[in-house]
């Protein structure tokens, strides 16, 4: 079966929509994207159109040459900002930055940090009743829970470590009860670790790398990867035309687990504008 995410989202948007309208605001979300990156823009276009449907108001603050201490006052100016809500960085950071990444980002108010990549959320994560995950993670969850697929009592192999997508999903996949193996570049034997599992969960940023010889049938396929091919195109991290043959669920890319990271979005958003309008 294909895991539609798009299909899963028009559904569950229902309930995004309620829960937004019955908040005492209308949630205003604002993303900082430093440089210049085609992927960036794309992920930054389909939040823009998804969100604004939402009801959420929703702009985008572009830096071209930032820098750090730039950066450092305009997240300061945005958690002073009692209309803002909620504030993420688009990621990845230009090459520049890169090694302060960790750095800016815990910058940004915990409450506000809806992408949840302060060390503050982060370590909320090893709470099994938290209600903020990191987005990707909780979309992934939310569309096998979608679809019906058990997590509980499954081995899940996670192929990336990074602290937006295979750290934080390999606690909650942990917490819903799975035995969790996870993989980067330097793990051996990769395809004995994929074959093994039940659920396979790909997040490593490398265009069509993983193909049949990594899968069996009765496994289930998640495609995080979102990769621009040089004619412009979006592939995931699996050959899809081929592995959607031998496996028994997949999603695809696009149209599969980005819809759902959007859905995560919007949830820590309603999460985090509820607290803040309580306080
Ligand atoms: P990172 O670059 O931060 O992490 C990539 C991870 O993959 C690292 O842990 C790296 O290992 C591992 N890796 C890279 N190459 C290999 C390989 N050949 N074999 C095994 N492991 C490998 O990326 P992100 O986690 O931020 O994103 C991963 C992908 O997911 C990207 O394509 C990104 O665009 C996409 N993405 C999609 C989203 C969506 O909504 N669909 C949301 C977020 C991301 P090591 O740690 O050893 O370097």
């Amino acid at each position: 079966m294909i895991l539609s995410g798009a299909k899963a989202y028009n559904f569950l948007k229902i309930d995004l929509l309620d829960k937004i309208q019955r908040l005492k605001v209308k949630p205003t979300l604002k993303a900082i994207y430093l440089g210049h990156n085609s992927a960036s823009e794309k992920y930054l276009n389909n939040k823009s159109k998804k969100l604004k449907k939402l009801n959420v108001n929703f702009d985008v603050i572009h830096i071209s040459s930032p820098r750090k201490r730039n950066l450092e006052s305009l997240i300061s100016k945005l958690n002073n900002d009692k209309l803002i809500n909620g504030i993420i960085i688009q990621l990845p950071f230009p090459d520049e930055l890169r090694k302060y990444q960790d750095d800016i980002l815990n910058l940004i108010n915990p409450l506000k940090d809806v992408d949840c990549l302060t060390r503050s959320n982060l370590g909320k994560i090893f709470d099994p009743k938290t209600s903020i995950i990191p987005a990707t993670p909780q979309g992934i969850i939310s569309l096998l829970n979608f679809y019906k697929i058990k997590i509980s009592g499954k081995k899940v192999t996670i192929v990336g470590r990074s602290n937006l997508v295979g750290k934080p999903l390999a606690l909650s996949m942990l917490s819903k009860n799975a035995t969790v193996t996870i993989c980067h570049s330097k793990t051996k034997n990769l395809k004995n670790l994929t074959l093994m599992a039940d659920i396979v969960i790909l997040a490593t940023g490398n265009p069509k790398l993983f193909g049949i010889e990594y899968f069996c049938s009765k496994q289930t396929v998640i495609d995080v990867g979102i990769n621009i091919t040089p004619d412009g195109k979006i592939v995931g991290d699996v050959d899809f035309e081929n592995v959607k043959n031998i496996v028994k669920n997949i999603t695809p890319v696009p149209g599969g687990v980005g819809p759902m990271t959007i859905y995560g979005l919007a949830k820590n958003l309603i999460h985090l504008t509820t607290i803040q309008t309580k306080l």
